[in-house]
């Protein structure tokens, strides 16, 4: 360890929160009968399915596993496209690949950082199947408009929730407006099963598909069957997958569900605490915030007014890190990919995005940081920021 990060621990930009009940309810699994698809995953489910207000949840493997089975669920083709938003993790961009079908990417609204369903309705064209928002750092996307837009072209609406459970739009959470929504349980989430996700919806029929998604197509309920062989019979009646939790991680998600709202208070808190320390700090801008939603504040990400500052923001981001704090960056566009780029995306589709994408740092943000740990990020991103502010502009605002 270098001299200048002496005094402070490194302070990652999240991780996971596990506690003693956590560790007890996943043992209590491990001495038991059931290691996999036993009494845990319903239990999950059902407490899921009331935590956001769904009538039905379907807990899987990883939230890319939950996109999959919600892309497979809506019905999504071969040759069909399916428009989301490049300021977000691959993985909703490739369950659309997994089903033969072509992304296309709609650019953010400047602001929020969100899809902007202005740019949705460019993107529509006969082929549009669905839409898949993002709830990106876990500020509802412009939900109302972009139901407007699907109802009006008869398209599915899956929401990529990873970054917002416990989110609220109008009063809401986040979780049963869209046809489908899905989430995530890795540790860098609101709450974790190590790995792991989940799909929650209103509609029974969507329900019961995932359900068979889930384990290869394969159904044992007689009323679903077209033949019967005996008491062992089953059939596979479409092609599925292995996509299933095990009890082992349902155990510790049921625990850390009980956790969901102390975890959103304390991120909620420490968000607040950083907006505050920001608003009016010549240099960084903090997410702007509707009136109409609270967010879930996955993460905290500041932009950089490049325009007011002598260093680029590799510069500034080097020198956060140098000072032990775990910044990031959410997200490289999708389709700036290698692999998207050989499928023929390439800069300038979505400006917006990009101008984004260069200015962007994700500060840390996570349930377990001390009040502490977030004023010694504060303190650090204004001494780093201070430094290079270009000499005009009016002093006495960085307090
Ligand atoms: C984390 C994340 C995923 C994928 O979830 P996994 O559980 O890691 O597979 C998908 N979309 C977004 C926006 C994410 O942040």
């Amino acid at each position: 360890m270098g001299n200048k990060i002496a005094g402070h621990k490194f302070v990652p930009y999240g991780r996971q929160w596990i506690e003693e009940d956590d560790i007890q309810a996943v043992v209590e699994v491990l001495r038991g009968n059931y290691l996999t698809t036993g009494p845990k995953i319903e239990e999950f489910e059902s407490k899921l399915a009331e935590a956001v207000g769904a009538k039905y949840a379907v807990a899987v493997s990883s939230g890319t596993a939950a996109l999959h089975a919600a892309c497979f669920a809506a019905g999504i083709n071969r040759g069909d496209e399916v428009i989301t938003s490049p300021m977000t993790f691959a993985a909703t961009a490739n369950c659309v690949l997994y089903m033969g079908a072509r992304p296309v990417f709609a650019d953010i609204d400047p602001q929020t950082y969100n899809i902007d369903p202005s740019d949705i309705r460019k993107k529509i064209t006969p082929k549009t199947k669905a839409i898949i928002p993002v709830h990106f750092t876990g500020q509802p996307c412009a939900v109302d408009e972009i139901m407007d837009i699907a109802r009006q072209y008869n398209l599915a609406v899956i929401e990529d929730g990873a970054h917002a459970l416990g989110a609220e739009y109008n009063g809401r959470r986040i979780g049963a407006i869209g046809d489908m929504t899905t989430f995530s349980f890795h540790p860098v989430k609101h709450i974790t099963t190590g790995e792991g996700g989940a799909v929650t919806t209103n509609s029974r029929e969507l329900y019961e598909r995932l359900l068979m998604f889930r384990s290869h197509g394969i159904t044992r309920e007689a009323a679903k069957l077209t033949d019967s062989h005996g008491p062992w019979y089953y059939e596979q009646q479409f092609l599925g997958y292995n996509y299933r939790m095990t009890d082992i991680q349902a155990a510790l998600g049921v625990s850390q569900l009980d956790k969901l709202d102390r975890f959103l208070r304390k991120r909620r808190e420490y968000a607040d605490r950083y907006n505050r320390a920001f608003e009016g700090f010549d240099g960084v801008v903090p997410h702007y915030q509707p009136p109409n939603s609270i967010s879930a504040w996955h993460l905290y990400v500041i932009r950089l007014e490049l325009e007011k500052l002598r260093a680029s923001r590799k510069q500034i981001f080097e020198e956060l890190l140098a000072r032990n704090i775990g910044v990031n960056v959410h997200y490289i566009p999708v389709y700036y990919h290698p692999y998207y780029r050989k499928m023929g995306y390439g800069k300038g589709l979505c400006p917006n995005a990009e101008t984004f994408y260069e200015r962007a740092i994700t500060l840390p943000l996570y349930p377990k940081m001390e009040v502490e740990d977030i004023d010694y990020v504060i303190k650090n991103v204004k001494a780093v920021v201070g430094k290079y502010r270009v000499s005009t502009i009016k002093p006495g605002t960085d307090g």
